[in-house]
């Protein structure tokens, strides 16, 4: 395998199955109940790499035709452009290569009642 035939070799082509948005880093207790309110749907999922926090939603691109094939190659988004396959999702996935990872509520849920003593009190005040 080589670069140029690694990609026929990720038969999901893992890269056109989600989608991420960086986050501002969530430091108070509002910031995370807010992020928790993201992972609480379905398929949306919250990592802290090296470059900061993101979210990633898990949806397959629906120009990802059958055979793996771009179905908008010569119109696809400077991200797919900019993409190489160097070093991959086919050689570690987000959640490998994440420092921190949450899948959903009850993680995140979790995570925060350990950093902030109040988390499970946040709504007394309301
Ligand atoms: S760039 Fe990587 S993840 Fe994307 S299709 Fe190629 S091998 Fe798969
Ligand atoms: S536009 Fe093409 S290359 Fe970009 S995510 Fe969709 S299928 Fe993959």
């Amino acid at each position: 395998m080589n670069a140029e035939n690694k990609c026929s070799y990720c038969s999901q082509s893992k890269c056109c199955q989600y989608s991420t948005v960086e986050v501002e880093t969530p430091r108070s207790i509002r910031d995370f109940d807010n992020l928790v309110w993201h992972v609480s749907h379905l398929n949306t999922h919250l990592f802290k790499d090296t470059d900061g926090w993101y979210l990633v939603f898990y949806a397959q691109c629906q120009h990802l035709e059958p055979n793996g094939n771009c179905g908008i190659y010569e119109k696809r988004p400077f991200i797919c452009r900019e993409h190489t396959n160097d070093h991959c999702e086919y050689d570690m996935d987000i959640k490998a290569g994440a420092e921190l990872y949450f899948m959903d509520y009850e993680e995140l849920d979790n995570y925060c009642a350990k950093r902030f003593k109040n988390w499970h009190k946040r709504f007394e005040k309301l």
